[in-house]
């Protein structure tokens, strides 16, 4: 039984409490966790706030920030394989992705550790003559990260990298289910020599963990990805704190097809969009609309695509379809795909779990045209997808619209006005054209609506990180004039 434990002010301990986690191959108990409370939380938060005040941190250049970062990437790199198979080993997540998704989440904190100098301040053409008037950038403070089990390193370095290179120090929250990848991180970020609480590491359950790191006084940002019911929690802990928020939230992908749209090529990219990570993915691309005229010849390509899968462990690198992470899970996708059926939706492929040990359930397609099905609005973050088609192009903005989310979307069609037009109107953060899933450290990403606020990604990311402080300097010797008069 593996033993893990949350990283302190430079230091590796034993939570308050401990909570088993579980194998979600097999559903049986794999490691004990550390479970943070209220007091580890204080502790981590004054670590991270006196880090952020004195000490080696603040007094370092952007540019020595930097090369820490890049230490922290290389260090990544070269760990990407053991990180993924304790990911795989956690949350079920298939090792072909683990291993990928890490080799890759290095190329993020490179990416930052450029930026670390060349976050700029600016110089102001002021109106009064005797003045210099400048603006610095500064580090927006104590940053809280919290993160849900799905592809957590990478939702970690979208937050880490920017507020580090921001200057920023941070208390990591890892989800309750699967934090064993985050908590081995911490491993690297110790390795990489950042001075001790200028990262800090935890785990535990939101109303005990959560909630305190969230409402704590010296936490100035949080930074967080899951789902709306739990943002709205942190929304209303930052009452208490007044900390500023960026919100990663949930989705309801539309995925659309015209007729004119290459269908082979449209077919992989859907089975990207939803099957892979067992579609445990936020912009997993859930709702498929396609155009009435290819809608059986599409549904018969997906089928067979769907029926050729490979479900299986984890762990087997001819796995393409894993468990999911929790029992949880598998239980809310059963009972909304039986909701489906009973108001009228048909199932094309799958369905039903697999008669095996473990939190499997297989590649399903659900057609619901003409239904109004659970399918289609909840996010079931499984395998699962649900189709109606349209015939006319405004009907397929309709349909894509006709959500409270708006993460990502995907259009497929070889007609180059058509797509201008449906990037113009769809309401979400990401379209790809043509493409599916596709993502980049240079490249913003982040939803309208319930999917959340906040941009993810690129220089502006890191900026968010900061605030600025705007500072007057007089270069008149004079002795200044009349005082009741505004200068
Ligand atoms: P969740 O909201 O249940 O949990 C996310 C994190 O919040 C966990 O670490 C959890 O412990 C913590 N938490 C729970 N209650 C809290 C509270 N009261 N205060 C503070 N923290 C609390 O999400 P989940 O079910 O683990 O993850 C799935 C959700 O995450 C889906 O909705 C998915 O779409 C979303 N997601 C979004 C993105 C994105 O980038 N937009 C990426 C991945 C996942």
């Amino acid at each position: 039984m593996r033993h893990f434990q949350q990283y302190i002010d430079g230091s590796f301990e034993d939570g308050t409490a401990s909570f088993p986690s579980i194998d979600p191959a097999t559903g049986e108990q794999w490691a004990t966790m550390p479970e943070a409370r209220a007091d580890d939380v204080d502790r981590a938060v004054e670590a991270a706030h006196r880090a952020l005040q004195s000490g080696a941190w603040p007094a370092m250049t952007p540019t020595a920030r930097g090369k820490l970062l890049m230490k922290l990437s290389e260090l990544v790199a070269s760990n990407a394989q053991s990180l993924a198979e304790v990911e795989t080993r956690d949350t079920g997540k298939i090792i072909r992705e683990t291993a990928a998704q890490i080799a890759y989440v290095a190329d993020y904190y490179a990416y930052y550790a450029g930026l670390a100098d060349k976050i700029e301040g600016a110089h102001l053409p002021i109106d009064k003559a005797d003045m210099e008037v400048w603006i610095r950038r500064e580090p927006v403070g104590v940053v809280a990260a919290i993160v849900p089990w799905n592809s957590q390193l990478f939702l970690t370095a979208v937050k880490l990298g920017p507020a580090l290179a921001a200057g920023c120090t941070v208390v990591l929250k890892a989800s309750e289910d699967g934090p064993a990848p985050l908590l081995e991180f911490a491993r690297l970020v110790h390795d990489a020599g950042f001075p001790p609480g200028v990262v800090n590491v935890i785990t535990g359950f939101g109303d005990q963990c959560g909630a305190a790191l969230t409402r704590h006084p010296k936490v100035a940002h949080v930074a967080f990805t899951g789902g709306p019911a739990t943002a709205r929690h942190i929304v209303r802990n930052s009452a208490d704190n007044l900390a500023s928020t960026s919100l990663e939230l949930g989705g309801k992908s539309p995925f659309i097809v015209f007729a004119d749209a290459d269908l082979e090529s449209a077919a992989n990219a859907q089975v990207a969009g939803i099957f892979a990570a067992a579609g445990q993915s936020c912009v997993a691309g859930s709702r498929l609309i396609v155009e009435a005229s290819v809608k059986e010849e599409f549904l018969a390509l997906l089928a067979a695509k769907a029926a050729a899968v490979r479900l299986g462990p984890p762990d087997d690198l001819d796995t393409e379809v894993g468990p999911l992470c929790t029992d949880r899970q598998r239980q809310l996708i059963e009972s909304v795909i039986d909701a489906s059926v009973a108001e009228g939706a048909k199932v094309v492929a799958g369905g039903q779990a697999p008669d095996r040990a473990g939190y499997y359930f297989p590649p399903t397609i659900l057609d619901c045209d003409g239904v109004a099905a659970s399918a289609i609005s909840t996010e079931l973050f499984g395998p699962v997808l649900s189709v109606v088609s349209f015939e006319t192009e405004e009907e397929a903005v309709e349909l894509a619209n006709n959500t409270p989310f708006g993460l990502a979307s995907g259009v497929f069609t070889q007609n180059l006005a058509r797509a201008h037009r449906m990037i113009k109107r769809i309401h979400a953060g990401v379209v790809w054209v043509n493409t599916y899933r596709a993502v980049s450290p240079i490249a913003p990403f982040g939803g309208y609506g319930m999917s959340g606020h906040g941009r993810e990604g690129g220089l502006a990311a890191a900026l968010d990180y900061t605030r600025t402080k705007t500072v007057w300097l007089r270069t008149s010797d004079d002795p200044i004039p009349d005082p009741f008069v505004m200068r």
